[in-house]
C-alpha cells in the first residue's frame, strides 16, 4: 500500500504519517457514502479518477452547487452598508448560471421548472427577501468553513493503524443566541411531503453537526462555546417548483442529534474507514471491488455512470469503452467543490 500511494499522489484523500506511521484516511460525506451504495463505483471514481467525458454532468448537483454559491456570497455579504438585494441578485444570479454553463441542462425537465435562468433569479430574489437582514434574527460567524486537509475532525484510530478524519465544508456557521449552529441548504423539487423526514436519518447532517464540535475552539472565544449548545444544524429546504406565495418555497427546520447519537455516528464512520481501507487493498492487489448491482439502474435517480464499463464482457472491452467514453479526472476533493473556475 505504501509503494501504491507513492506512485500515486493524487488520491489525496489516503497518506502516510511518516512520524507516527499510521495511515491517515480523509473522507467527506459524498465519498463515505458512495462507498456504502457500491465499493467499485468508489474505486473507480476516487481511485481511477474516471469520469464520463461528455454527457456525465448532473442536473442536480450542478444545481446544488450553483445556489450553494449563491447563498455562501449573500450570508458573506448581506449586512454590508448598502447592500441592495435587487440590485446584487439580478446580476450575480446571471453570472454565476452562465459562469456554471447550467444552459447544458436545458433539456432537464426540472430547468423547465425553474425557468431557466431568469427562474433562478427570481428564486434568489425570493430567498433573499425570506431570509432578510431584518427577518434573519442569527449572526453569521462564518460561511465556507472547509475541513479535512488540517486534520481538524478526527473519527479515531481503528485498530493501530489507521487514523480516520471526517472532511466537508460548512455552508454557512450561525450563532442565534441559544446555538452555534450549521445552516445547510437542499434543494428539492417541491414539498410533497416532509422535507426534513429524510435528513433525520441522513449521515451528512449529523456528520455536520459532530465536526461543528471538533473545529469550533478555532473560530470562536471559549467564553462563546460555554454559554452556546452546538447540538443541532438548521436545514433551509429550497423547493425548485414555484409556490404561489414566493415566501412559501423556503422552509427552515432544526434537526437534533444527541450525545449518544454523534458517538453512534462516529463509531459507523469508523467502520467504514476500515472498510474503505480493506477494499482498497485488495482492489490494488487484484483490481477488483466488490459490486453493488442493487445500483446500477437508480444512481441518483439515472443509470450509474459506470454501467457502461460493468456491461462489457470482458476487461478488454471495459477498457475500450473507457479509452472512448471516459476520461482520467481530478479526484473529487470537498474543499473545491465550486471553486475549480
Ligand atoms: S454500474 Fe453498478 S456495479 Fe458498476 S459501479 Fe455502478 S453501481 Fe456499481
Amino acid at each position: 500500500m505504501i509503494d501504491f500511494l507513492r506512485d500515486h499522489p493524487e488520491i489525496h484523500w489516503l497518506a502516510i504519517n511518516e512520524e507516527t506511521g499510521l495511515f491517515e484516511l480523509t473522507l467527506d460525506n459524498h465519498m463515505l457514502s458512495t462507498f456504502r451504495n457500491c465499493p467499485s463505483h468508489f474505486m473507480t471514481a476516487f481511485v481511477d479518477g474516471v469520469q464520463l467525458r461528455t454527457g456525465g454532468r448532473s442536473w442536480f448537483l450542478d444545481f446544488g452547487i450553483l445556489f450553494h454559491k449563491m447563498v455562501e456570497e449573500y450570508y458573506t455579504i448581506f449586512r454590508e452598508p448598502g447592500f441592495n438585494t435587487l440590485d446584487w441578485a439580478t446580476t450575480r444570479a446571471p453570472e454565476e448560471w452562465k459562469a456554471a454553463e447550467m444552459n447544458f441542462h436545458s433539456a432537464h425537465k426540472e430547468y423547465k421548472v425553474i425557468g431557466g435562468v431568469i427562474g433562478f433569479t427570481t428564486l434568489i430574489i425570493s430567498y433573499a427577501l425570506k431570509f432578510s437582514p431584518d427577518n434573519e434574527r442569527l449572526r453569521v460567524i462564518g460561511t465556507e468553513i472547509g475541513f479535512g486537509k488540517g486534520r481538524e475532525v478526527l473519527l479515531g484510530i481503528v485498530r493501530g493503524f489507521l487514523s480516520c478524519f471526517l472532511s466537508g465544508r460548512i455552508d454557512v456557521l450561525v450563532d442565534d443566541g441559544t446555538h452555534i449552529t450549521p445552516l445547510d441548504h437542499k434543494t428539492m423539487n417541491s414539498f410533497r411531503s416532509d422535507p426534513a423526514g429524510k435528513y433525520e436519518v441522513d449521515e451528512g447532517p449529523t456528520g455536520y453537526i459532530y465536526a461543528v464540535g471538533k473545529i469550533l475552539p478555532s473560530l470562536v472565544p471559549p467564553e462563546m462555546i460555554l454559554k452556546r449548545r452546538c447540538d443541532r444544524i438548521l436545514m433551509n429546504f429550497i423547493s425548485k417548483t414555484p409556490t404561489e406565495k414566493p415566501e412559501d418555497r423556503f422552509r427552515r427546520l432544526p434537526i437534533y442529534k444527541t450525545t449518544e447519537q454523534l458517538s453512534s455516528y462516529q463509531e459507523r464512520m469508523l467502520l467504514t474507514g476500515e472498510d474503505i481501507f480493506r477494499s482498497l487493498l485488495s482492489y490494488v492487489q487484484t483490481g477488483h471491488a466488490q459490486r453493488n448491482t442493487g445500483m446500477c439502474n437508480s444512481w441518483f435517480m439515472r443509470d450509474c455512470p459506470y454501467l457502461p464499463i460493468h456491461r462489457q464482457g470482458s476487461k478488454r472491452d471495459e477498457l475500450l469503452i473507457i479509452d472512448s467514453m471516459y476520461s482520467a479526472k481530478p479526484i473529487w476533493d470537498t474543499e473545491m467543490v465550486g471553486k475549480e473556475s
